[in-house]
């Protein structure tokens, strides 16, 4: 069967009060730009808190379908048939001709689910549910009817115009991209920072990425696995502006003046700062980190706290109670995986210490970054005026 439209299911925005329509808007917004890249024409409709894709002539179902499968707000994305109201017995004959083209194998159970959204029509909602399902098993004797548990359920939605489908592919849920705000990820080549982007940004988040490269200790190859991890994540964000901050002289001089068990959590407070800087330089509302309690040394309560304490933003760490396997599953429904585990060093590698601290102490971490006084401001300033800002989109 070849569909003509698809019917977008969408539920959390639906319950926003005044601020609907500037989620449905958003949500088309998305709808749109995912299905640029596709072939075919779509255009985009909103019609009594129901949005329809209508495609025009041939186009690329699955194609179409993959990218609206990635756009945050949808819940469900049924093929539709759209017919005008030519009478009730119209209307079965439609019926059975869609179900006899989507269903070669008749041995199904089915339900009819009417909703008549439009009170002018002649027949209520149970009376078209009775006599439709009378149709359909005159039509196809083998299919029976379970009102419990359906095999097959055939929505009849009465509005300007009949909505009939039986298919809902699930869509991601959350809220569309652009609804809440920015927030910038500290994205590595790691498993979990482009999962806890992916989570902020299904709650509506636009997102903006830092990551620290360390050349010549981290790779090209590290960078570009970084890329391609931000191009993966922005197949659900949207497009993002990657900041390649070079790290290595603020590692070096660390390395040089600091205790080297300290090493990585004052590494990380500068990492933070930078974030930071690059947040508010981009209107950004918070910074996003893929840490979870206690993964390694570096996310202990204690060392958390350490890291914290340098933010003056909200820091989200949609990760925090997560075990790896659980990131690990998200990571994969999301396809990041298979290049998260490319065998590419990251910069925090190369400097750890065999016994890295567990428990920092807020005192002897100020103290020993005294030691850093003399030159520490110029390197952050070197940093912020090479970072390379990349503009990713999928
Ligand atoms: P990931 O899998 O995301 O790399 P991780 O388990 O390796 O995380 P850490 O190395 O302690 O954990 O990093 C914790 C968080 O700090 C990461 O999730 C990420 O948000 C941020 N981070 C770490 N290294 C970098 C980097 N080189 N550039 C940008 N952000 C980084
Ligand atoms: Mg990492």
């Amino acid at each position: 069967m070849t569909y003509k439209a698809f019917l977008i299911k969408y539920a959390e925005i639906a319950i926003k009060g005044k601020n609907r329509y500037l989620f449905e808007d958003a949500l088309v917004s998305q709808m749109n730009h995912a299905l640029k890249k596709v072939d075919g024409t779509f255009h985009i409709r909103k019609e009594q808190g129901r949005i329809y894709v209508e495609m025009e002539g041939e186009y690329d179902y699955d194609g179409a379908v993959e990218a609206l499968q990635h756009v945050f707000g949808i819940v469900g994305i049924c093929p539709v048939v759209l017919l005008e109201d030519e009478g009730f017995d119209a209307l079965a004959g439609e019926v059975i001709r869609y179900i006899d083209e989507v269903y070669p194998d008749k041995h199904f159970t089915f339900k009819v689910n009417a909703r008549r959204a439009r009170k002018n029509y002649p027949l209520e909602s149970m009376e078209i549910n009775a006599q439709m399902g009378e149709r359909i098993l005159e039509a196809f004797p083998e299919t029976s009817v379970d009102v419990h548990k359906p095999q097959v359920m055939f929505n009849i939605e009465i509005r300007n115009q009949i909505n009939v489908y039986s298919t809902v592919i699930p869509g991601p849920g959350g809220m569309p991209v652009g609804t809440n705000g920015k927030a910038m990820l500290l994205l590595s080549g790691g498993i979990d920072s482009p999962v806890a982007g992916y989570m902020i940004a299904k709650r509506g988040v636009t997102i903006d990425a830092t990551y620290f490269h360390a050349p010549p200790y981290t790779s090209e190859r590290a960078k570009q696995k970084v890329v391609d991890l931000a191009k993966i994540i922005s197949k659900y964000t949207g497009p993002i502006n990657l900041h390649v901050v070079n790290f290595t002289d603020i590692q070096l001089y660390i390395y040089e003046q600091c205790p080297h068990e300290e090493l990585t959590i004052i590494m990380r407070r500068y990492m933070m700062k930078l974030a930071e800087h690059f947040a508010k330089e981009n209107k950004c509302l918070g910074l996003i980190t893929g840490e979870s309690i206690g993964q390694v040394a570096s996310q202990t309560m204690q060392s958390l706290a350490a890291t914290n304490e340098v933010c003056t933003m909200p820091v989200y760490r949609p990760l925090i109670g997560f075990d790896k396997q659980e990131i690990v599953e998200i990571s994969e429904k999301i396809d990041a995986y298979e290049t998260s585990i490319l065998p590419y060093e990251d910069c925090c590698t190369i400097f750890v210490a065999k016994h890295p601290v567990t428990k920092p102490s807020l005192n002897v971490i100020h103290n020993d970054e005294r030691k850093l006084s003399e030159k520490i401001d110029a390197l952050m300033q070197e940093a912020i005026d090479t970072v390379e800002v990349i503009h990713i989109e999928a």
